[in-house]
């Protein structure tokens, strides 16, 4: 497939033909579509495979659909990663292709300062990155609710388990609504994050890089 099968608009194309990416890889190919339909979808691929777009892209173009049908406030896409590093990596990705349309991201990662990190939410964004634990005491300090999230993406969701992050993530999911969409990529498919899957999914389509 090429980049003209998706159905992104004009902004959007230019920004990724500014990236320099001459084609999607495997897992865009495979996702990308899976994610604009609003289907639950489990990726299998590993970092480099360029999964961060494949979540990012169909995800601005939620927000922008859901901008005008539910105003209000808090964030319309909300991504879970299990480190500082990684959660950094997805809001530089998430920030080059959201400034097409002005979306606003925040970063929320242990090691931060949560004053800062809370006072960024309280200004709005549209897209929160965040590490599990940070993302908990975000909410309990009341800096943002997840109400308004409708499309949630679990990112490493093995690596958040070994790092013990089962309970937090699994607390997350609880606070967003049902009717959500959900993304779970993992580099591996052991038992506990299968359980996850059948947990948090519904009806997912399952891609593999
Ligand atoms: P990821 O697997 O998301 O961590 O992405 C790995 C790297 O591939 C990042 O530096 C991306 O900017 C880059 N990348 C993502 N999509 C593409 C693409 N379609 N073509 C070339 N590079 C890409």
């Amino acid at each position: 497939t090429s980049f003209g099968h998706f159905g992104f608009d004009e902004a959007l194309m230019k920004a990724i033909r500014k990236s320099e990416y001459t084609q999607p890889t495997p897992i865009q190919s495979q996702s990308v579509p899976i994610a604009l339909s609003g289907r639950d979808a489990i990726g299998i691929a590993k970092t480099g495979s360029g999964k961060t777009a494949a979540f990012i892209w169909p995800m601005l173009v939620h927000i922008m659909d859901q901008r005008e049908l539910a105003p209000g406030e808090g964030p319309i896409g909300l991504i879970l990663a299990p480190t500082r590093e990684l959660a950094q990596q997805i809001y530089t990705e998430a920030r080059r292709f959201g400034k097409v349309y002005n979306i606003q991201v925040v970063c929320a990662y242990g090691g931060g300062s949560k004053w800062e990190q809370s006072k960024a939410l309280e200004c709005g964004a549209e897209i929160v990155v965040a590490t599990p634990g940070r993302m908990i005491d975000m909410i309990k300090m009341k800096a943002t609710n997840l109400q308004r999230v409708t499309t949630l993406v679990l990112d490493e969701a093995d690596r958040m388990f070994d790092m013990g992050f089962e309970p937090q993530v699994r607390s997350i999911c609880d606070h967003v609504r049902q009717d959500r969409q959900t993304l779970l990529f993992s580099a591996t498919f052991k038992k506990k994050v299968e359980r996850l899957a059948r947990d948090v999914l519904t009806d997912p389509v399952r891609v593999v890089q």
